[in-house]
């Protein structure tokens, strides 16, 4: 693995945390976040110089590590607190569970593929960033029932609409981000707040191009 002087020390890091506060990212907590976490770590060893170029890169299976911009917008619109319970759905290569984990209190993540759950655990652990994580391989749009209510949940791929089991566990004042349109097509992220037992608002927030959402709630297979 070519990992260089500059990654260890950082300095790729500060310029992407430093562009991404050019695009808009705001909140301090999730800045220091893309500032922590390694992200050379997250990607397969022959495209870790690109790392800490904004963009999604091919982590297997068909599937991507997320754009570090896109990361950044997601967690900052579900804002999760230093106390709360999040779930991910689609935990890829593990990064953006590796964010959502030095900003909340406990993470609940779900991939379809076990070999990048696997992947991604051993990814979190080598970096400090398993201690409040549980990964599970599962249809993420059926959530995970047993751990709800969850105070935000991240969809990182794209469904035809927000599967109702994902609505049903969010907590009342809880916000659920997803991108939603079309698996190949226009898509725009979603984001949804819970506020009340029966009543949720809804706002889109940006177009986006994500890999489909594939379960009983998403696409077919
Ligand atoms: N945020 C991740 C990262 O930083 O590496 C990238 C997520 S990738 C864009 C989307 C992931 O969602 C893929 O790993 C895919 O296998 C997974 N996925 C798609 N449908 C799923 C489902 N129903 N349940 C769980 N994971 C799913």
């Amino acid at each position: 693995m070519k990992d260089t002087q500059d990654n260890q020390t950082g300095k790729h890091r500060r310029e992407m945390v430093a562009l991404l506060q050019r695009r808009g990212i705001r909140s301090a907590d999730v800045l220091e976040a893309m500032g922590q976490v390694p992200r050379h770590a997250f990607v397969p060893k022959h495209l870790i110089d690109l790392a800490y170029e904004d963009g999604a890169l091919p982590v297997g299976e068909g599937q991507t590590i997320s754009q570090p911009y896109m990361v950044a917008l997601m967690t900052e619109a579900a804002s999760p607190g230093r106390e709360s319970r999040v779930l991910e759905v689609g935990t890829g290569s593990g990064y953006s569970t590796a964010i959502l984990s030095a900003v909340s209190g406990t993470v609940y993540s779900i991939e379809r593929h076990e070999v990048l759950a696997e992947a991604a655990r051993e990814r979190l652990e080598a970096t400090g960033f398993a201690q409040n994580v549980f990964i599970r391989v599962g249809d993420g749009t059926l959530g995970w029932p047993d751990k709800a209510p969850f105070d935000a949940i991240i969809v990182a791929a794209a469904g035809p609409r927000i599967p109702d089991a994902l609505k049903a566990q969010l907590a009342i004042g809880g916000r659920l981000v997803m991108p939603v349109g079309q698996a190949a097509g226009a898509q725009l992220l979603t984001r949804v707040i819970r506020k009340s037992a029966g009543e949720y608002e809804t706002e889109t927030l940006v177009q986006v191009s994500f890999v489909p959402l594939i379960g009983a709630q998403g696409f077919p297979r």
